[in-house]
Formats: structure tokens, C-alpha cells, sequence
């Protein structure tokens, strides 16, 4: 049996590995925040950027609902409010819905009290417009600052998913206690594989190369008993060659034993001993 440190993960029901799909539906927020002059007058940029909600989504729920897959998707408050009918097709189709920022904010340049006051918004939001009190966080762009973990477990958040230091479920201490972090890494991202933007060298990548690439880590992280999340966004994957590729990948996720598909907030809940089961079924719970 494969080891890391002195033992392997303990994954329920005897599972080898987890693999979590998650969605960080941006659509145009980070443009918003980052070249608010730009916003105004750029339709080019926007339309970009539209793509997510008007095509990406819908195309990724029904990708989703043909593989029978839950996935966790990561919404910004301003998302939110200005693509209501799409987020709510997201959650009434059953799909976990974390919290990504409120106007998908530079989080590196922000203060604390600048941080709350965001993630006080954003909570409102999803609370007012979607009825969702999200388990977990994402923060935009994965930037992280040292209270930042602090701050997220005030407000109750189960789970962080923004940080690269492990390839299984962590934890981070926080003056409130530790919280869980589920987490990412760029390899596992479209954006710098897919995305277009002038001056860059490694766009636009050959989806069959990525699908290289993504199904490369997920057979060695089912080898090292990890926790495979990629993060994909709907106006870059929402593409078809590329919904093409994440079916190709499931497909041949599926062919391997043990893999364990689901969400963050069951991987972060699995961590904490919150949830021991796999489809109802109790699980004991070993520690790692
Ligand atoms: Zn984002």
C-alpha cells in the first residue's frame, strides 16, 4: 500500500484518492475590480468575459449532469448579483456554492478590516440572492494573507481553498482554531494553460496536451493517495474543445479503483470527521 510520511491518507470506504472539479465562476468581476475605467468602456473585454455565464455555465451543468458529477463552484458576490438566474441554476442543480471574493478583490493589497468588510458582503449576498450560507472560500486569484485564515474562521467558514501546500486536506492554525484547507495548485488551473493574453508564451494550450498533462497528476496522485481539484472557469473551459477534454479526463479517471469524486466541502467535512460517509453509508474514521 503506497505510504506518505508514516502512513496514507485515510480516504472513506477505503478510497485511494479524491478528485474534486470546481468552478470559479468569475464572469466579469475580476476585470471589474482590477480596470474599473477599462469596464466601462471595453466591451471586447467584457464579452470575453460574458462567455462564462451566457455559454460556459450551462454547457458545464450539462457536462456535469451527463456525468453525474457534483461539483463545487466558487462565485463572487458581484457575480452574483449580476448573473442571478445563472447562479441559481448552479445551486438548484444541486452543486456545492463557495464564496470567491465579492468583486474578486486583490486580497494581497487589501488590510483586515478591508478583508471583513468584504467577506461580510459577500456572505450577505449569497445569503440574500441564493438563500446559501457557503461552507467554504475561495480566494480570488488564490492570493492569501497570513490573517486571512483567521478571518475566515470567525466567520465560520469550514474551509479555505486557496493554498498549494500539500496534496492532501491540511490544516492551518488560526487564533480561533485551526481551519480545514482543501487544497490547489496551478498545475491543476486552466487559466494559465488556456487563457489568451498578449505577450504570454504558454497560451493557448493543445487541449489533448492538457489532458496529458491533468490525467499525468491525477494517476500519480492516485498513486500517492491525494486530493486531485482542479479548478476550471466557465469563460475559459466553457469552451467546447475543452468540455470535450474535462469528459476525456473523467473517462479516464474512471477507469482507475478507489477514486472518490466529490466536492470540497466533503473532502474539508471528511477531514474534520464531520461527515464519515461516502452515499449514506457510515464510515469509520481513522486519523491520518
Ligand atoms: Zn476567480
Amino acid at each position: 500500500m503506497p505510504k506518505r510520511g508514516a502512513e496514507r491518507y485515510p480516504w472513506p470506504d477505503g478510497k485511494q484518492c479524491a478528485v474534486v472539479f470546481s468552478f470559479d465562476f468569475d464572469a466579469e468581476s475580476g476585470f471589474v475590480f482590477r480596470e474599473p475605467e477599462k469596464a466601462r468602456r471595453s466591451l471586447a473585454d467584457m464579452e470575453e468575459r460574458r462567455f462564462g455565464p451566457r455559454v460556459g455555465v450551462d454547457r458545464i451543468l450539462r457536462m456535469l449532469d451527463r456525468l453525474r458529477l457534483r461539483a463545487s463552484f466558487f462565485i463572487p458576490g458581484w457575480t452574483v448579483e449580476h448573473h442571478l438566474p445563472e447562479s441559481r441554476r448552479i445551486r438548484d442543480a444541486g452543486h456545492e456554492i463557495g464564496a470567491h471574493g465579492n468583486v474578486h478583490e486583490a486580497v494581497g493589497s487589501l488590510t483586515a478590516e478591508q478583508e471583513e468588510k468584504i467577506l461580510s458582503d459577500q456572505l450577505r449576498i449569497l445569503e440574500d440572492h441564493l438563500r446559501v450560507r457557503p461552507a467554504g472560500y475561495r480566494s480570488p486569484s488564490w492570493e492569501v494573507n497570513v490573517w486571512t485564515p483567521g478571518i475566515l474562521k470567525a466567520h465560520g467558514f469550514l474551509y479555505d481553498s486557496s493554498l498549494m501546500g500539500n496534496d492532501i486536506p491540511y490544516e492551518l492554525p488560526t487564533e480561533h482554531g485551526p481551519i480545514v484547507e482543501v487544497p490547489v495548485q496551478w498545475l491543476l488551473d486552466d487559466a494559465p494553460l488556456f487563457r489568451h493574453v498578449f505577450g504570454a508564451t504558454n497560451a493557448i494550450a493543445d487541449p489533448r496536451r492538457v489532458l496529458g498533462m491533468w490525467s499525468q497528476e491525477f494517476a500519480g496522485m492516485h498513486r500517492e493517495n491525494g486530493c486531485f481539484v482542479l479548478t476550471c472557469h466557465p469563460f475559459i473551459s466553457g469552451r467546447a474543445s475543452r468540455i470535450r477534454l474535462l469528459e476525456e479526463l473523467v473517462g479516464y479517471m474512471r477507469k482507475f479503483r478507489g477514486v472518490w469524486f466529490t466536492t470540497c466541502e466533503q473532502v474539508a467535512k471528511w477531514h474534520t470527521g464531520q461527515s464519515g460517509s461516502i452515499d449514506g453509508v457510515k464510515q469509520k474514521r481513522r486519523r491520518p
